[in-house]
C-alpha cells in the first residue's frame, strides 16, 4: 500500500476543498449552459460577434467540464483511499502539486506527457483543416 499524502486532518481539508470547488464549477456551467440556450433562436454566421462569442463559452464549458471531471475524480479517489495517486503511473504525486492543484489525477512527469501528447494532436488537426 503507498503511503498517503498527509494525514486525515490534510485530506479532510483537500476534500473540502474538492467539493467547494466542484459547486463552483457546477454553478459556472449552468450559467454558460444557460446563456447558450437564450441565444439558441439566433443563428450568427462566422466573422459575427456572436458567433465568436458562442465558440468561445463552447470552449470555456468544455474547459470547466474536465475540471469538474478532474475533481470529481479526485474526490473519488479520496473515498476509496487512493487519493494523490497518479492514475497513469500509480506513483505517489507530488504534495507541492496537490498543493496548488487539489484535483491532480497524474503526477507531474506523467502530466507533461501527456500535455505533450495532447499539444502534438492538436496541431496536426490545426493542420488538417487548412
Ligand atoms: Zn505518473
Amino acid at each position: 500500500m503507498t503511503k498517503l499524502p498527509g494525514d486525515s486532518e490534510t485530506l479532510d481539508r483537500e476534500r473540502a476543498r474538492l467539493e467547494e470547488e466542484r459547486v463552483r464549477l457546477e454553478e459556472e456551467l449552468a450559467h454558460l449552459r444557460e446563456d447558450m440556450q437564450q441565444e439558441v433562436d439566433i443563428e450568427p454566421d462566422e466573422g459575427d460577434p456572436v458567433f465568436f462569442e458562442r465558440e468561445k463559452s463552447a470552449a470555456l464549458m468544455a474547459v470547466l467540464e474536465r475540471r469538474l471531471q478532474d475533481t470529481n475524480h479526485a474526490l473519488r479517489a479520496l473515498e476509496k483511499g487512493e487519493y494523490g495517486i497518479c492514475e497513469r503511473c500509480n506513483n505517489p504525486i507530488e504534495p507541492e502539486r496537490l498543493e496548488v492543484k487539489p484535483d491532480a489525477t497524474m503526477c507531474l512527469n506523467c502530466q507533461r506527457e501527456v500535455e505533450a501528447v495532447n499539444r502534438r494532436n492538436r496541431v496536426r488537426r490545426t493542420v488538417d483543416r487548412w
